[in-house]
């Protein structure tokens, strides 16, 4: 539709001149007031929800209607960024967090009530994020992200955003992010400090590359073990912050994930953030690590093609992925690889010589879990723990639900002349959105 112009009065002064948000492009800066006059298309004259927003020169209300969101975390910043992402309409989000919602989280988080304590912060976030605006379809996952979170969503996704208190979630979630090729955005608070990292894998660096040699080992021993206690996952969601903080750095991201979105340029690889106690807004730019376990060695997968299953994570078993496999590759010998993925947890054997056969996630049994029955030794039994599975560990009636992979998820198969196949459980894509 043709549009026709009015000129508006800039009632808001002179805007300081935008700084460029880094690494060449064009910048969405405060070009319309500065000018003097926006563009106004007859459709914006209509008084709706969204009239303000549309008014935004390079604002496309129907575009984030499309757009699905993952907010990863329904903490104090969970809290904040479904709140703006609801206000602005954007259409799908992804609620994912495996907490309750406690006494103490109702000063930061204000999708939040008092009757809401004991209730799930995902169920409960994505209630009111829809009661916001019901415009919004908003899914609760309940669950460690780490295993819950299918590639698939993430694939629909337009942007990730990082809403943690701990780093084990972050560096997992950043994994999902580069393997999908999603912009990423992982905003963290401590006391009246508040950042934002901003990743566009696969350039630059990621998340993972911050990290310090010792806690890449740490996470690589973690791996493929027991479940970490809370007290071992950092302070377990106990850092000392406030909900102003919260509100600045989610305001951040979500502006951020709003110009993604658009396809507008964001900046990459840098920490931008508050230091509370003085005022000072901080930029600093992030080096790539060539050695880093994420985008120093996993493929980003982004580029490959996704064969789009009738398998369902509930329904389908993994003799049924075997044959979605092998007949895809056309090969008898091909397999199930969850390198880069996932490590399943097939037995545990004690020093006694006991040992018990199950299907687990590693990282996601408890080592209560883990203790002998047979004797009266007090260490949890040592983890049998594979990534390749061929269809000879007896499995092969267990739901792929049960061998600990979600919904909508991605995973490889592969055979010895070294062929490849992505295999998407799309079977649940009807269930999984509605
Ligand atoms: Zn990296
Ligand atoms: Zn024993």
């Amino acid at each position: 539709m043709s549009g026709f112009n009015i000129k508006v009065t800039d009632v808001r002064g002179d805007a300081p001149e935008a700084p460029d948000a880094g690494g060449g492009g064009q910048a969405p800066a405060a070009d319309e007031t500065s000018a003097g006059k926006i563009s106004i298309n007859a459709s914006d004259l209509v008084e709706d929800r969204y009239h303000r927003l549309r008014l935004i020169k390079w604002w496309d209300q129907q575009l984030l209607a499309d757009t699905t969101v993952v907010v990863a975390g329904a903490g104090a910043l969970g809290n904040e960024s479904l709140k703006n992402l609801a206000l602005l309409g954007v259409g799908r989000l992804i609620v994912c967090d495996m907490d309750g919602i406690e006494t103490s989280n109702l000063t930061r988080s204000v999708l939040f009530r008092q009757g809401d304590v004991g209730r799930q912060k995902a169920d409960v976030a994505s209630e009111r994020a829809m009661e916001i605006n019901p415009d919004v379809k908003a899914i609760p996952i309940e669950g460690d992200l780490r295993f819950s979170l299918g590639l698939g969503v993430i694939r629909r996704s337009a942007v990730v955003l990082g809403c943690l208190d701990n780093i084990a979630a972050r560096v997992y979630l950043a994994r999902h992010a580069y393997r999908m090729g999603k912009a990423s955005i992982d905003a963290g608070l401590d006391t009246v400090n508040g950042d934002v990292y901003t990743f566009t894998p696969p350039e630059g660096p990621c998340y993972e590359c911050r990290l310090k040699e010792a806690d890449r080992k740490e996470f690589r021993r973690r791996q493929s073990c027991l479940k970490m206690s809370r007290s071992e996952i950092d302070l377990g969601g106990k850092v000392p912050t406030a909900p102003t903080t919260a509100s600045i750095a989610s305001g951040l991201q979500s502006q951020i994930a709003v110009r993604a979105i658009h396809g507008l340029r964001i900046p990459t690889g840098r920490r931008l953030g508050l230091y509370g106690m003085s005022d000072v807004f901080f930029d600093i730019t992030l080096e790539k690590d060539p050695d880093c376990p994420t985008c120093g060695w996993m493929e980003c997968l982004a580029e490959r093609e996704v064969f789009e299953s009738e398998l369902s994570a509930e329904a389908n078993t993994l003799g049924d992925l075997l044959g979605v496999i092998r007949a895809q590759l056309g090969s008898e010998e091909a397999y199930l690889s969850l390198e880069d993925d996932r490590e399943v947890i097939v037995g545990l054997t004690c020093v006694c010589g006991a040992r018990r056969d199950l299907v687990a996630l590693a990282g996601d049994l408890s080592e209560d879990d883990a203790l002998c029955e047979a004797c009266e030794e007090t260490e949890p039994m040592k983890p049998d723990v594979r990534s390749q599975f061929d269809g000879s560990e007896g499995f092969n009636d267990k739901t792929l639900a049960e061998l600990g992979l979600p919904p909508l998820h991605i995973v490889k198969g592969a055979d010895p002349d070294g062929n490849e196949v992505l295999v998407e459980f799309t079977g649940d894509l009807e269930k999984f959105f509605g």
